[in-house]
């Protein structure tokens, strides 16, 4: 263990770019002093960015929750249903699912997350039907969905290899993998909350063949279910180590458990301190992601200004419909001029983001918010907008 009074060469080191071990990172990550650790996670994106660091980008996309039956159980969750439970349980029908992809496009949004519970029926058949309608009528969303846990899901009903889903879903539409089910990556605390997912190292396996394969994805952290400091800094090395290898994780994007309506209730949450000094310590320990995501979802708008001086270059997406972390508690939301508004206000000019992070509008002149607001009150006053995204939208 580093002793204290050793710090500042370590947080000068990384602060240049200098590579940390997973023992110097757990260090600054318990006793660095807050501000120090997010000037040099600032330093760090300031200078990958050089040119354009003056820029934090959102983007627009929509979570289409597809089914929230499942039979994983996560002590976690709140949005399953055991098939069993038939009062609880639902599943949206393709119809369904292209009006909310067509309410998508209208609405300014560029990519759309698939999201759902691990359906005892879906197999690849599933995903290559529903991916292939919505690249058909929709040809312009990205699909930036599911993770490896639904690979290993789909494969296990088909009875195929991991590379054959991927590879199957991939033709069939998929653009990229969202990162979801990493939670927490090491043994312990990943059996504590999601005893029936595949183990870390499977999930790192997936995503390495799915690299292999040009499927490139983000990846994630779940924070405050009871895991140690060690264990989450063992969480970064571990996708550290893999990135090494492909170099396919785009971003990183650590969020907080939410603790209403699951059966770990009564749990800490990581506090917003914790959650800083991480978006902080990711920044300088994953020298070889380029993209740290701040999560205003589960953290605050707040909080998320204050994530793009602790090393965030990204505000992540306005969703036009969430409902898995907000049946957990989550209660921020947010429209576009509101992000835009957030973004300026923390001292960044916001920029609209493709999936792969090209700037695709950059908000550097005010007239730029009149237009977009023109846009959105007329999507939404033409009336063909779902009521929840009025709803949304209205937040
Ligand atoms: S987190 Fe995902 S896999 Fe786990 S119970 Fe919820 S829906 Fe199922």
């Amino acid at each position: 263990m580093t002793e204290k009074a050793d710090l500042q060469p370590v947080l000068d080191r990384a602060a240049e770019g200098g590579r940390i071990s997973p023992q110097e990172a757990l260090d600054l990550y318990r006793s660095a002093p807050l501000h120090a650790l997010g000037a040099a996670a600032d330093a760090v994106r300031r200078r990958r960015y050089a040119g354009t660091e003056h820029i934090a980008t959102y983007i627009i996309e929509r979570n289409i929750n597809y089914t929230n039956v499942c039979v994983t159980a996560c002590k976690f969750c709140a949005f399953y249903a055991a098939p069993k439970d038939t009062a609880k349980g639902w599943s949206r029908d393709l119809d369904d699912i292209l009006r909310r992809c067509a309410e998508t496009v209208e609405l300014g949004g560029t990519q759309i997350m698939f999201q759902g519970g691990h359906h005892p029926d879906y197999g690849v058949e599933y995903y290559e039907e529903h991916f292939s309608a919505i690249k058909k009528a929709f040809p312009q969303l990205v699909i930036h969905s599911l993770g490896a846990s639904e690979i290993e899901h789909m494969a296990r009903i088909s009875k195929v290899s991991a590379e054959e889903a991927i590879q199957r879903i991939h033709v069939a539409g998929l653009d990229s993998f969202a990162g979801a089910g990493a939670e927490l990556l090491p043994a312990r605390p990943r059996t504590a909350i999601a005893p029936l997912k595949e183990s870390g190292e499977r999930w790192l396996e997936i995503m390495e063949i799915a690299h292999g394969l040009g499927v490139e994805s983000t990846s994630t952290m779940l924070m405050g279910t009871g895991e140690t400091n060690a264990e989450r800094i063992e969480h970064l090395r571990m996708i550290r180590d893999v990135q090494d290898r492909t170099g396919g994780f785009r971003a990183f994007i650590p969020y907080t458990y939410q603790p209403e309506n699951n059966k770990l209730k009564g749990q800490t949450q990581a506090t917003l301190f914790e959650y800083l000094r991480m978006i902080a310590i990711s920044r300088l320990f994953l020298d070889n992601v380029a993209h740290i995501q701040g999560s205003w979802l589960t953290t605050g708008k707040e909080v998320g200004q204050l994530s793009l001086h602790y090393g965030a270059d990204d505000l992540g997406s306005i969703m036009l419909e969430e409902n898995v972390v907000s049946s957990a508690g989550a209660r921020h939301r947010s429209n576009r001029l509101e992000i835009i508004d957030l973004i300026r206000k923390a001292g960044r000019v916001p920029a609209q983001r493709a999936t792969t992070y090209e700037h695709l509008v950059v908000h550097d002149d005010p007239v730029d918010e009149r237009v977009v607001s023109h846009i959105s009150s007329t999507a939404i006053a033409g009336g063909t907008a779902h009521p929840e995204l009025k709803l949304l939208d209205a937040n």
